[in-house]
């Protein structure tokens, strides 16, 4: 019987602790490990936090950033709004343009672009003030082919000439002229008719 090489009690035969030692050993080492693992959580938590924090200050600096972008951009649109009116009070005559693609009812190659020539969007754009000032045809090539039919294996194609300037819809190009109405009530038309163009 040997002694405990901690308390000194008896061990027990071939054994260098006893086993009121050994279960003592066996709680603190899982009290330490579940020390460490609490203060592996706390650190993860903690990170999670700064990341957090981190996130929110970034969100927060581009609400700030757009805030100011939006407000440089309302101060530029009032200026140049002011700048008309001031132009109209002049008498001067101001205008905005606009455009928009209406399809053509060509026929090439048996393919229509369009069943028709549809101006309904010209009709309510006439009603609204918009006068048709130009008209600029989109136009699209087409290459045509030359064909050889042999048997299946050796159907030959080779370029035979191409067509271009068919006329596949119109760009219609609409002026109105500026009001005071318009300006005071500064719709989204008129104010994307004045964003991009310097004064
Ligand atoms: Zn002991």
């Amino acid at each position: 019987m040997g002694a405990c090489t901690i308390c000194g009690k008896p061990a027990g035969l071939l054994n260098k602790i006893c086993d009121e030692c050994k279960e003592k050993d066996r709680l603190a080492k899982i009290a330490e490990q579940e020390r460490y693992d609490a203060e592996k959580r706390r650190q993860a938590e903690e990170h999670k936090r700064i990341a957090e924090e981190e996130r929110a200050l970034k969100a927060e600096q581009q609400r700030a950033r757009e805030e100011a972008a939006r407000v440089a951009r309302e101060n530029k649109i009032t200026a140049a709004i002011e700048a008309l009116k001031s132009r109209l009070k002049n008498g001067e005559h101001v205008f905005i343009y606009n455009s928009f693609y209406v399809p053509v009812d060509s026929v090439l190659q048996n393919n229509e672009f369009a069943s028709n020539f549809d101006i309904t969007f010209l009709k309510k754009a006439g009603l609204l003030g918009w006068e048709v000032v130009g008209i600029i045809p989109r136009t699209i090539g087409i290459d045509l082919q030359n064909r050889v039919i042999g048997d299946f294996s050796n159907t030959a194609v080779s370029y035979g000439g191409g067509i271009g300037g068919n006329v596949a819809g119109v760009h219609i190009l609409v002026k109105k002229e500026l009001s005071f109405a318009m300006l005071e009530t500064a719709d989204d038309e008129l104010i994307s008719s004045l964003e991009g163009i310097a004064f």
